[in-house]
């Protein structure tokens, strides 16, 4: 790791990525399973909930029929038994269809709903089986009432022939009748006390008749009938008055219970919808902190994305700029601090880059150090190349360049240039007498003594070839010129060399002077000619003085006393 920013910064890129692909799994796995346990809540408590409403709804549609035969005028009626009998089919089966759903009715919600359906069920069974006694104790009360109105028609038709009749015929009318309206009023008694009433008085008119002595046979016969039939009235009315009332009772019960039933039914379909609703909030708490745990990882990652870029800022890009600027201010030649800190690839740059720029610098030293050696061995090997090596002034190739500058300037600046022309006198004969080597001291004597009357800027004498000099004197006329030759001349009888072989005895100099301003048309070659010549002239005259050319002559004046 150490020393690797490429493995670095691919580290940090998946670690970014890894923790990207982390979420993303476990925020797909939250949704996926809200979304099962959705589904699940959706088919499972809103169905149990849904089916239970239909069970409480058929309880109460039980409720509500048996309240209506209970009311009812004709709860003998057997179509409305069937329609009881087929609610509670309907019932049974939504409570089936309940059972059938894997735990959608636990074992405390069955015991709840049976603690009340199944004495329901057994009270709805004994109400149908007193509503099928009942009907058929009404059906034999239909037919004695049948035989009442039979002995009324039999009385009524008696009651027509009563003219005819004999004395106990015609009293047996009467009580017969009274017997007969008590016998019906029976069939409306709906209190034993008041059948009982009924009865007694129907027995008293019945024993009034037995006393009568009938001898009609029709009236002993209808007697006898009527003794036989109203008592039984009677006898049967008690039985269907009591059963009735025992009807009443169970249908009142049947009706608690179905009502108990129907709230047992309705607090099952509460819980349930409880429990739905339960559910539901915990969904909506789970999608709530699902939110929440999205919005704070969200801020996680970009948090962990800023760092990283921050990261890879901070040790990548801002590094790289600071080495590029470095190298750009060093490919200008401005020398700054190169970046080298860190021990990765950036750093490694920077640090080969710093070796190049101390190698450059070394060169460049070296280099500058040549070029001083090669400047000054250049300014040695000029000098040599421009100095007489024997009297140390210059030579005639530097005085040929500088005369030709003068020259230049002062055909340009139409200035006056003085030239003089110098040999030394019977030098032959010095040498002849001296030797060689005294001939060159000599000669470095008098170059000395020549250059030391020298005092001007740009005034140079050169050694012109053998024992010949020349001495150029710019921005000085003819005057000016003569009089530094009269000192030359001077200076060299000053330095007071023995030369016995010469007309003088010591060593002096012939000068030719010339000077002017320079013409277009002039040539340099021409002007030192004039000199030459002025200086053979002076060789001419005799030695040991100047000349001024043309042709003048300062043999007089110059000449030694
Ligand atoms: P004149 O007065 O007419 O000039 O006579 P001169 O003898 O000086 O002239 P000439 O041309 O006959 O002789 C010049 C001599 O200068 C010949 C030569 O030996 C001598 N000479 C030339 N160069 C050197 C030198 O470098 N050293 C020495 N010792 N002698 C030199
Ligand atoms: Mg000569
Ligand atoms: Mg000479």
């Amino acid at each position: 790791m150490r020393g690797s920013l490429g493995r670095k910064l691919s580290l940090v890129i998946m670690l970014v990525f890894g923790l990207y692909l982390l979420l993303a799994s476990v925020f797909v796995y939250i949704i996926y399973s809200q979304y099962i346990t959705l589904s699940r809540t959706m088919v499972s408590h809103f169905e149990r909930a849904m089916i239970a409403g239909e069970l409480t709804r058929d309880a109460e549609t039980i409720a509500g029929e048996v309240y209506e035969l209970l009311v009812g005028n004709d709860r003998s009626v057997s179509a409305g038994n069937s329609r009881v009998a087929n609610l509670a089919s309907l019932y049974q089966a939504t409570r089936e269809r309940l059972e059938w759903q894997g735990g959608a009715l636990s074992e405390q919600d069955a015991m709840a709903l049976d603690r009340w359906q199944t004495p329901f069920f057994s009270s709805l069974d004994r109400l149908s089986d007193r509503l099928r006694a009942e009907q058929e104790l009404e059906a034999e009360q239909l037919k004695q009432m049948d035989e009442l109105f039979l002995l009324l028609r039999l009385v009524t038709e008696l009651e027509a022939g009563a003219h005819d009749l004999s004395g106990p015929e015609q009293r047996f009318i009467g009580p017969a009748l009274a017997a007969l309206g008590y016998a019906a009023a029976a069939f409306s008694a709906e209190r034993p006390g008041h059948l009982d009433r009924l009865e007694a008085y129907c027995r008293a008119r019945l024993d009034e008749l037995a006393q009568l002595p009938l001898t009609l046979a029709s009236a002993t016969a209808l007697r006898a009938r009527m003794e036989q039939q109203l008592p039984v009235i009677f006898k049967r009315r008690l039985p269907l008055l009591q059963h009735t009332r025992a009807t009443l009772a169970t249908a009142r019960q049947t009706r608690v219970l179905a009502q108990k039933l129907t709230s047992a039914t309705f607090e099952y379909h509460k819980r349930i919808k409880i429990s739905a609703e339960q559910a539901l909030q915990q969904q909506q708490s789970l999608i709530q902190h699902s939110i929440t745990g999205l919005l704070a990882a969200s801020v996680l990652l970009l948090l962990i994305t800023l760092g990283a870029l921050f990261y890879i800022r901070r040790s990548v890009i801002q590094r790289i700029n600071e080495l590029s600027r470095s190298m750009q201010e060093h490919s200008k030649g401005v020398s700054v601090p190169i970046p080298v800190s860190g021990d990765d690839e950036i750093s490694r740059m920077g640090k080969t880059f710093e070796f190049f720029v101390n190698a450059r610098s070394r060169a460049e030293q070296q280099l500058a150090l040549a070029n001083k050696e090669l400047q000054s061995m250049n300014h040695s090997l000029q000098r040599l190349s421009e100095v007489d090596e024997l009297t140390q002034v210059p030579n005639r190739r530097c005085f040929d360049r500088h005369l030709e500058s003068e020259w230049r300037r002062a055909l340009r600046e139409q200035r006056s240039l003085g030239l003089i022309m110098g040999d030394i006198d019977y030098f032959k004969r010095f040498n002849d007498e001296y030797g060689h080597q005294q001939g060159d001291e000599c000669l470095h004597l008098v170059a000395q003594a020549l250059a030391s009357q020298l005092h001007r800027e740009g005034d140079m004498v050169a050694r012109y070839g053998g024992e010949e000099f020349i001495i150029l004197l710019p921005e000085q006329d003819l005057g000016q010129t003569r009089h530094v030759a009269g000192r030359l001349l001077n200076a060299v009888r000053e330095l007071n060399i023995a030369h016995t072989r010469s007309d003088h005895e010591r060593v002096t100099l012939s000068l030719g002077v010339v000077a002017g301003i320079p013409a277009q048309q002039d040539r340099i070659e021409w002007f030192v000619g004039k000199a030459d010549k002025a200086l053979y002239a002076a060789k001419e005259q005799g030695r040991n003085r100047l000349c001024v050319a043309p042709p003048e002559c300062e043999a007089g004046c110059s000449r030694p006393g």
